[in-house]
C-alpha cells in the first residue's frame, strides 16, 4: 500500500511514518449515518468525495421541493451502511 500523500511504500501502516497523514478510509459507518439524516442535502456523499451526486440530490431536493431528495438520500444512505460503494470518491476503501 502506498501512501496517497507522498506516494511512500508504507506497507499494511495506516498512518505514513514519512509525512504522517492519515491513510485510512472514510468511516462508512459516519458516511451512512450522515446520508440517512441529511441525504436531501447529500452530506453523506459529500463527506465520501462525490460531489457530483451530492449536487445532484440538493438539485433533486430543490426541483421537487424535497420530496425525491429526501427518499433519494434515506435509500442512498441504506446502501452505503450496506457496502455501496466500497471507496470514497478518491479509491480509498471505506473503513467499519
Ligand atoms: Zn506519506
Amino acid at each position: 500500500m502506498y501512501c496517497r500523500e507522498c506516494g511512500k511504500d508504507i506497507g499494511n501502516l495506516k498512518i505514513c511514518p514519512a509525512c504522517s497523514c492519515d491513510n485510512r478510509g472514510k468511516s462508512r459507518l459516519t458516511a451512512g449515518l450522515l446520508q440517512l439524516l441529511l441525504g436531501s442535502l447529500g452530506i453523506g456523499r459529500f463527506y465520501l468525495g462525490y460531489k457530483l451526486m451530492g449536487l445532484m440530490q440538493i438539485g433533486a431536493t430543490l426541483i421537487t421541493c424535497g420530496i425525491a431528495g429526501a427518499i433519494w438520500g434515506f435509500i442512498d444512505g441504506v446502501l452505503i451502511l450496506n457496502g455501496t460503494p466500497e471507496k470514497d470518491a478518491d479509491g480509498v476503501p471505506l473503513s467499519a
